[in-house]
């Protein structure tokens, strides 16, 4: 295992980064711990001076750290430009709200001579994160924003291919003013995770990543009793009923299933459209996707970037081969990509029934699953047909409508008119094997704190 900066456009390794040794791991998380206890004792509006500056010195200079996504995972300069501002708002919406979703609430109690009953919310320790490459900022900022806030410390291993966003975020914490152990990055490989989180230091665990990953991490969390939050993979369906704006839920599903080159947890991998407009909507989405442009990442008319690397390139295309082998059929809108770099050639999957393998596997790239249902009630059965619980839409003239169907499908989230997205102010996370916990919102500040009960009599 190697944390190395490779450009997924030319495959070319531009730089290697040593893994951390046990003593500095060990010197890591002792410094951590120390701080905690500083940090914990600090204000809100302390925390929120370093937290607040950080969010403003992303907006200084957005185009550096925009830079290094684009250059270790391939993701379009201005899709980074936009992760970076997305961060900023998140660091900023925590600086500004977590005292008051962190204010201590009494209880009422109906009992006499009941007294009063107040719950406080006190920080835990050093929040342990493992986080994934697709948004190497905003995962950070889900974390650190949050946490930070609470008066928990964080340590985070970030994937291997970028390493240098992830010492960029810890530097801009540095730079902040959060004193060293407040957020620090480590080039672990797993089993240094693994002892980590077996650390008596270590409180609590946050991992977004992928199934196997989350198992692996929430059983070490689990022998040591402590809390993990998992944000795993998805398979969102995108459910078109026969009312739909056509030609807006085109173009919202084309950017549902390609935005950030379909490497998206809540990316629109299934499309459910009823019969009544499955054929207009097919012509038109097909015609949507052959007019891609391959391209440099960095260059603005490039449309469709390549892959994070080029094993993740090599992924989808044996998923795509393994749907086919087993029924599937495929279609292939626009010319071909080019064979150098880790590009994908966009298809659209039609026939994946359920004994095919990769009904349950999540393609996380520029490659949709499509599916015809005969009516609005078999688009709900297909939607809930699988294995995760992510995110999910519904398009409809009638909201009200929309909400209906959106409270009958199993995911975490489910957004009417609109393929499911983010915002600092809405809760973030998944049901089934898409994991537990939530992110952002009040719900995430609310995940490593202690609520304790303070009664008097
Ligand atoms: P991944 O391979 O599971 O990796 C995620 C992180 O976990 C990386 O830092 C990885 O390190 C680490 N990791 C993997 N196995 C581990 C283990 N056994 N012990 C400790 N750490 C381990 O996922 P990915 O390919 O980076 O990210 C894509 C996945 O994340 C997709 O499934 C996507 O849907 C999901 N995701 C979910 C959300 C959400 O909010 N629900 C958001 C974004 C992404 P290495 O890089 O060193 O392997």
């Amino acid at each position: 295992m190697a944390y190395a900066t490779t450009n997924p456009y030319t495959n070319e390794t531009l730089a290697t980064f040593p893994l951390i040794g046990d003593e500095e791991m060990e010197r890591a998380l002792a410094t951590a711990q120390e701080t905690f206890e500083g940090w914990r004792a600090k204000s809100f509006d302390q925390r929120k001076e370093v937290v607040k500056r950080a969010a403003q010195i992303l907006r200084e200079r957005p185009e550096d750290f925009a830079k290094l996504p684009t250059l270790e995972m391939g993701k379009l300069y201005r899709e980074s430009m936009d992760e970076v501002e997305l961060a900023a708002s998140i660091l900023d919406y925590y600086a500004e709200n977590a005292e008051e979703f962190l204010a201590p609430e009494t209880v009422d109690t109906e009992l006499p001579d009941a007294g009063r009953a107040v719950v406080v919310s006190d920080p835990i320790g050093i929040l342990f994160g493992v986080q994934p490459w697709n948004f190497p900022y905003y995962q950070l900022a889900r974390i650190a924003g949050p946490n930070l806030m609470a008066g928990n410390v964080v340590m985070v291993k970030h994937a291997e291919i970028v390493p240098q966003s992830a010492a960029a975020f810890e530097r801009l914490m540095h730079e902040a003013g959060a004193p060293e152990g407040a957020y620090t990055n480590v080039y672990a490989n797993k089993e240094q995770v693994a002892r980590a989180i077996k650390d008596p230091r270590v409180k609590g665990v946050a991992l977004t990543g992928s199934e196997g990953a989350g198992s692996s991490v929430a059983s070490n969390a689990g022998e040591e009793l402590k809390k993990s939050t998992l944000e795993l993979g998805g398979s969102d369906a995108l459910i078109v009923l026969a009312d739909a704006d056509l030609d807006m839920t085109v173009d919202r599903a084309l950017w549902g299933r390609l935005n950030n080159a379909g490497q998206s947890c809540v990316a629109s991998k299934r499309i459910i459209v009823v019969e009544d407009v499955a054929d207009e909507f097919l012509r038109r989405f097909h015609e949507g996707v052959a007019q891609l442009k391959p391209g440099d990442p960095f260059d603005p008319e490039t449309t469709l970037p390549p892959l994070s690397s080029q094993s993740a390139a090599d992924n989808i295309d044996a998923l795509v081969d393994e749907a086919v082998e087993n029924g599937a059929s495929v279609t292939t809108p626009g010319d071909p990509v080019p064979e150098e770099g880790a590009f994908v050639q966009p298809r659209i999957l039609t026939g994946v029934t359920k004994d095919n393998p990769v009904h349950d596997k999540e393609f996380f790239g520029p490659v949709a699953l499509f599916f015809r249902a005969r009516d609005e009630e078999e688009a709900v059965r297909i939607a809930n047909d699988s294995s995760f619980g992510l995110g999910g839409s519904v398009f409809t003239e009638d909201a009200d409508h929309g909400m209906d169907v959106a409270r009958r499908i199993d995911t975490g989230m489910v957004f009417v008119n609109h393929p499911t997205w983010t915002s600092p102010d809405l809760p973030f996370g998944g049901t089934k094997r898409s994991g537990y916990g939530h992110e952002l919102s009040a719900a995430g500040i609310q995940e490593f704190v202690n609520k304790k009960l303070i009664k008097v009599m």
